[in-house]
């Protein structure tokens, strides 16, 4: 048995779970019977940007960050480590002297 390697990440440890197929390494989910062109996730920034995994961007307004009073100021870089298919905080950010966490597109410019 072997299954194609995670639409997402590439890796070959992909394991089936009742009808999907799941990613260990970045635990992205999916149908194998689905038709592909349906998958595309359309992420656009401030500026309607298109977005993807890997793009620099810099915070578009200050965020407050849930469950802390801390902010993340205008202006703020973050690496989008994973853009995923969500209505709001779709992007899994890596953000600079915060870490990690999630970010809704439309308050991120491409740096
Ligand atoms: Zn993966």
């Amino acid at each position: 048995m072997s299954f194609p390697p995670c639409p997402q990440c590439n890796s070959e440890y992909v394991y089936e779970d009742q009808n999907n197929l799941v990613c260990p390494e970045c635990a992205h989910e999916w149908d194998p019977n689905a038709v592909d062109t349906d998958d595309v996730i359309n992420v656009k920034d401030a500026n309607g940007t298109l977005l993807a995994d890997g793009d620099k961007v810099t915070v578009a307004k200050d965020l407050k960050i849930k469950g802390s009073s801390q902010v993340i100021k205008i202006g703020t870089k973050a690496v989008i480590r994973r853009v995923l298919d969500k209505k709001d905080h779709e992007l899994d950010c890596k953000v600079d002297g915060v870490g990690e966490m999630m970010v809704t597109a439309k308050f991120v410019k491409k740096a």
